[in-house]
């Protein structure tokens, strides 16, 4: 625990990263208990004292703070429109979409031991497919991928290391609820992701990937020891995509 204030700007960010996952609209007090949540552990003990006037943390006051700040730079909608609730702008969501990238991103490590993960990730009380992501289950599967997508063997350098997305096969979301495992996800490139969650790309349990666009297959997926694609995340995800092949 260190005595230092977490910086307006780390505050900026966590709230944005809460709006974002809430759906962009989040109550007052949820967005309160959903910091405590997700950041309380990195709060140092100055921030969880009170204030001068002693009715609440020093960290939730300078939260307060920030959010009239990132009002004033068009980020949230101004508290007299959305009264009681804190709303991300257009300029909000871009400044949400950043970060999110941001953590995605991060540079090729050695292979960790597989963490378990979680069957029933938790998921923000509202309209939203958006869940809190584990990103230990995330982080392993693009490491021991080297950062390699499955598909199509391409490996993106970035200048802060290379990047790779983890691709959920069941989607964890309502009403898909898939769990957050392993063997339920894929290192994938941003492009074969894209098109594999929009069920462009079906993988047969023998591992072969097919366009269903335009029938082509695209050979085997990629496997790594370590990794195991668990056949029944594939079956759901046919289910949900798979046509009866038409011819294109
Ligand atoms: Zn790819």
């Amino acid at each position: 625990m260190t005595a230092e204030l977490t910086a307006q700007q780390v505050l900026r960010e966590w709230l944005l990263t809460v709006l974002g996952e809430g759906g962009g609209s989040v109550p007052t007090a949820r967005a309160l208990t959903e910091m405590e949540r997700r950041y309380g552990k990195l709060l140092s003990e100055e921030d969880q004292s009170l204030t001068m006037r002693g009715d609440e943390s020093k960290w939730w006051n300078r939260t307060r703070f920030e959010r009239k700040n990132m009002e004033r730079a068009k980020l949230l909608v101004p508290a007299s429109e959305s009264r009681g609730v804190w709303t991300l702008t257009e300029a909000g969501w871009g400044e949400y979409r950043k970060i999110e990238r941001a953590e995605e991103l991060e540079v090729a490590s050695p292979v960790p031991s597989q963490p378990v993960g979680q069957e029933s990730p938790s998921r923000a009380e509202v309209v939203t497919q958006r869940v809190i992501r584990s990103t230990a289950v995330a982080d392993y599967i693009k490491r021991i991928h080297s950062h390699i997508c499955q598909i199509c063997g391409t490996r993106l350098i970035t200048p802060i290391g290379a990047y790779a997305e983890a691709a959920h096969i069941r989607a964890l979301g309502h009403p898909h609820s898939g769990p957050d495992v392993a063997a339920n996800v894929l290192c994938l490139c941003p492009n074969h992701h894209v098109l594999f969650d929009f069920g462009a790309l079906i993988i047969s349990d023998t591992l072969i990937v097919t366009d269903q666009c335009s029938g082509v297959s695209l050979g085997q997926l990629r496997e790594a020891p370590g990794h195991e694609i668990g056949r029944e995340y594939l079956a759901y995800h046919r289910s949900r995509h798979g046509r009866v092949s038409h011819a294109h």
